[in-house]
């Protein structure tokens, strides 16, 4: 069993590869992100207040998206493992991911990094912004918050996989396939 931690900041491109991934090697892929919109779109409880986060580019709490990522995980019992594409995202929810394969006498195997320059990262946003519908691509402040915030909060779990040995940091810019071939090369260790 593969688990495997897509990281990279807004923007990297863990969505586009991890749905390619996810094909290519039988995984579940689980991003909060999209679960998280699916609950704005289907106007739950969990929706609304995840609204109240995102559109401000800030990070959702730490107890309501740690929940959330263990109802999924728990929703996929045969899974032949798993691509968290947006989590975890703060030291909290990387010990919850920890002690959740833990209980399920698994691991995470790997942390990979997707590793695109800043303004790269804002002018692919604004890009996407046009079509997504994304409120949070829109708005360039909104993006710069994002970023800023995964500064603050995200990017520092690199020293937590690092220190497990589990850290692989793939360059992020060039085409999609040319980033898959990175990625794939990366998985194939594993
Ligand atoms: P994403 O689709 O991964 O870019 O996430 C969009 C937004 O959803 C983020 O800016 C956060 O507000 C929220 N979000 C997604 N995943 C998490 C997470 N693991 N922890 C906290 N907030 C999250």
């Amino acid at each position: 069993m593969k688990n495997i931690v897509l990281f990279g900041p807004p923007g990297a491109g863990k969505g586009t590869q991890a749905d390619i991934l996810k094909e290519k090697y039988q995984l579940v892929h689980i991003s909060t992100g999209d679960v998280f919109r699916f609950n704005i779109k289907n106007q739950t409880d969990l929706g609304t207040l995840a609204k109240s986060y995102m559109d401000k580019g800030h990070l959702v709490p730490d107890e309501v998206t740690i929940n959330m990522l263990n109802a999924e995980v728990e929703k996929n019992p045969d899974a032949n493992g798993f691509i968290f594409d947006g989590f975890p995202r703060t030291e909290a929810q990387a010990t919850a991911l920890a002690t959740l394969m833990d209980e399920k006498n698994s691991q995470i195997n790997a942390m990979v990094a997707l590793e695109v320059d800043d303004e790269v990262l804002v002018g692919r946003l604004l890009e996407r912004g046009k079509s997504s519908g994304r409120a949070d691509d829109a708005n360039e402040g909104v993006i710069r918050e994002r970023i800023a915030e995964y500064y603050r909060k995200t990017d520092i779990l690199k020293d937590f996989y690092q220190k497990q040995d589990k850290y692989y940091g793939v360059n992020g810019v060039g085409s999609i396939e040319e980033i898959t071939v990175r990625l794939s090369q990366v998985f194939d260790t594993l």
